[in-house]
């Protein structure tokens, strides 16, 4: 059962920026965010040529509300109060409702110990599957609780989605989430063991970045959102280049 997520205690109303700065535009982008809909198999995903973000990360780290926030509504990813128990794959339209131009792919938390093994893996399968064949994948959100760091699984996620994300063909931005739990030393130890894990991942063609985050006091919200909408710009010419070389590569039709 999908319930609502316990909130933080702020509402959201839009996040101000200064006028005409990028992340303002972005931010304006990220609020129409809206359900498209949900898929239990990959089979079940429709076939879109809209770029689209997946947002991934264990139980708990943060992941419904930091989507919440980038889109500046209350209620947009549901957590389970039950983590684990939301396994489906969520995806969200963004950009006019005539037009939209992205698209925002909420992926199940994993590693919540209480899951029954048999769904465990099967999830496990259901994400590798997606991140290393999903071909409309243009970036990846993976929200990491800067309190505890990288742990094993995150690193397993890191491994299935690494050949495309070396090459540049998917993007990754990492969100050490709910940063004002630390406090500074802590916040500049979080960042450098975060970017001494992706310089492993790192390449001349990869897009790959990291930066605290905090729903809470809105920290890092409106660079993050500023990253995705650049992803989503880049459906240029050289863009589509880009997808349509990674298309053929990947020959698959999820
Ligand atoms: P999910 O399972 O990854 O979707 O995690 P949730 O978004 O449900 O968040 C898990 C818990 O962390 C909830 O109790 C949130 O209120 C809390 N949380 C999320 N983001 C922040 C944040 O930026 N700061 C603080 N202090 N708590 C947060």
């Amino acid at each position: 059962m999908m319930v609502e997520p316990k909130l933080l205690p702020s509402k959201l109303p839009p996040i101000r920026k200064p006028e005409g700065s990028g992340e303002q535009q972005a931010l304006a982008w990220a609020h129409t965010a809206r359900f498209l809909t949900t898929a239990s198999q990959l089979d079940q995903l429709p076939v879109t040529d809209l770029p689209e973000i997946a947002f991934v990360g264990r139980s708990n780290a943060g992941k419904s509300t930091a989507i919440n926030r980038l889109a500046q509504q209350n209620r947009l990813a549901f957590a389970s109060r039950t983590p684990g128990r939301t396994q489906h794959i969520n995806l969200f339209e963004v950009g006019p409702r005539d037009k939209p131009n992205a698209l925002f792919a909420d992926l199940p938390g994993y590693g919540y110990a209480a899951v029954e093994r048999g769904a465990k893996l099967r999830w496990q399968q259901v994400m590798a599957d997606y991140l290393q064949l999903r071909r409309s994948l243009t970036g990846i959100v993976l929200m990491i609780d800067s309190r505890l760091g990288f742990t094993d699984l995150d690193h397993q996620l890191l491994r299935f989605m690494s050949q495309r994300t070396a090459n540049g063909v998917v993007k990754l931005l990492v969100l050490l989430t709910k940063a004002d739990k630390l406090n500074r030393s802590q916040a500049a130890a979080a960042l450098r063991s975060g970017n001494m894990v992706l310089a492993q991942a790192a390449t001349g063609e990869s897009d790959v970045s990291v930066s605290l985050f905090s729903a809470l006091k809105r920290d890092g919200v409106g660079e993050a959102a500023a990253v995705l909408h650049r992803w989503v710009g880049l459906t240029d010419a050289s863009a589509a280049k880009d997808r349509l070389a990674a298309r053929s590569s990947h020959d698959s039709n999820i």
